[in-house]
C-alpha cells in the first residue's frame, strides 16, 4: 500500500458520538472527505440530522442518528442495528466550569463523569464486539490536555478527572484488544474554538491564561483536531494502538 492511500478510509464506516457540531462534526466531514460513510450521532436527532444534511450537500455519504450516549441500552441497540461499524470515534462529551470541588453538587459530578467516561465506556463495550469478531476496528476517544493537566484558573475537577479516566481506559482497552485486531487510541486537544468554550471569548483574563499559555498563542480549531483523529482511525496509523496524542499548540510544554 503506498502512503497516501494508508490515509484514505474508501468502504469503511466511521461512527461518531456528539457530531452534530464542534469537534464532532468536524471529524464527520474529515471522515467522510477520506471516503469513509460516516454514521452521525448526537443526542439531539434534529440537530444530527441538520448536520448530516449539510455535510451531503457537500458530497459526501452521511447519515444521521439519534443517540444519548449515557444510555448503555441506547447504545446497545444502535450497535446492533448498525453492525458494521470499523471507526468508531467516542467524542461526545460536556464540561463544566468554575464548580470549586468542595461545593460541587453531586449532579454536576455525576453528569461529566456519566457524558465523558461511562457513555465513552458503553460505546466502546458495544461496538467492540462486532470488531473483534473480524478481528479488526479502530476506536478513536477524544480525551483532553486536562488528562494530564490541570488547566488554569477554571475549577473543574469532575472534567479533568473524566479525561485522566478516559486516557487510562483508552490504554487498558488498547492491551486487551491489540491481540484480536482492535487498535483504541486518543486524541488530548487544548482549548479548541467550539461552543463549549463561548463563555471564554468575553472572558479576556481567561482568554490571556489561554492564548498567553501556549507556546503558539492561539486556541485549536475543530478541523485541527479532527486531523489527528482521521489520522488515529486510518492504516497510517497502524503501529499505533494505546496512544494519547497531544494536540495542544506546546501548551503542556511549559
Ligand atoms: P461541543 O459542546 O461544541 O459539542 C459537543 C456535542 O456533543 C454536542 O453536539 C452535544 O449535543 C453532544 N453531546 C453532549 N452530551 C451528549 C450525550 N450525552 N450524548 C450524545 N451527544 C452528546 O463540544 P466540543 O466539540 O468542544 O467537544 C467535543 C469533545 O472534545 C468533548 O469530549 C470535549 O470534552 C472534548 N474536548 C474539547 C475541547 C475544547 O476546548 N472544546 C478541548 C479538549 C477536549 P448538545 O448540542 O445537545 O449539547
Amino acid at each position: 500500500m503506498n502512503y497516501m492511500d494508508r490515509f484514505r478510509l474508501t468502504g469503511r464506516t466511521a461512527l461518531v458520538t456528539g457530531g452534530a457540531r464542534g469537534i464532532g462534526l468536524a471529524t464527520c466531514e474529515a471522515l467522510a472527505e477520506a471516503g469513509a460513510r460516516v454514521i452521525l450521532t448526537d443526542r439531539n436527532g434534529e440537530t444530527a440530522e441538520t448536520s448530516a444534511a449539510t455535510l451531503r450537500g457537500k458530497g459526501h455519504d452521511v447519515v444521521a442518528d439519534q443517540l444519548e450516549v449515557t444510555s448503555s441500552a441506547a447504545v446497545e441497540t444502535l450497535a446492533g442495528k448498525y453492525s458494521y461499524v470499523d471507526v468508531l470515534v467516542n467524542n461526545a462529551g460536556i464540561a463544566r466550569s468554575n464548580v470549586p470541588a468542595e461545593t460541587m453538587s453531586d449532579d454536576v459530578w455525576r453528569s461529566v463523569i456519566d457524558i465523558n467516561l461511562n457513555g465513552l465506556f458503553w460505546c466502546c463495550r458495544s461496538f467492540s464486539k462486532q470488531m473483534l469478531e473480524r478481528k479488526a476496528g479502530s476506536i478513536v476517544n477524544i480525551g483532553s490536555m486536562s488528562g494530564f493537566i490541570v488547566n488554569r484558573p477554571q475549577e473543574q475537577a469532575q472534567y479533568n478527572a473524566s479525561k485522566a479516566a478516559v486516557h487510562q481506559l483508552t490504554r487498558s482497552l488498547a492491551a486487551e484488544w491489540a491481540p484480536r485486531g482492535v487498535r483504541v487510541n486518543a486524541v488530548a486537544p487544548t482549548y479548541i474554538e467550539t461552543e463549549m468554550n463561548a463563555y471564554v471569548y468575553d472572558d479576556p483574563e481567561l482568554m490571556r491564561h489561554w492564548v498567553g499559555g501556549t507556546p503558539q498563542g492561539r486556541m485549536g480549531r475543530p478541523d485541527e483536531v479532527a486531523a489527528v483523529v482521521l489520522f488515529l482511525a486510518s492504516e497510517a496509523a497502524s503501529l499505533m494502538t494505546g496512544s494519547i496524542v497531544l494536540a495542544d499548540g506546546g501548551y503542556t510544554c511549559w
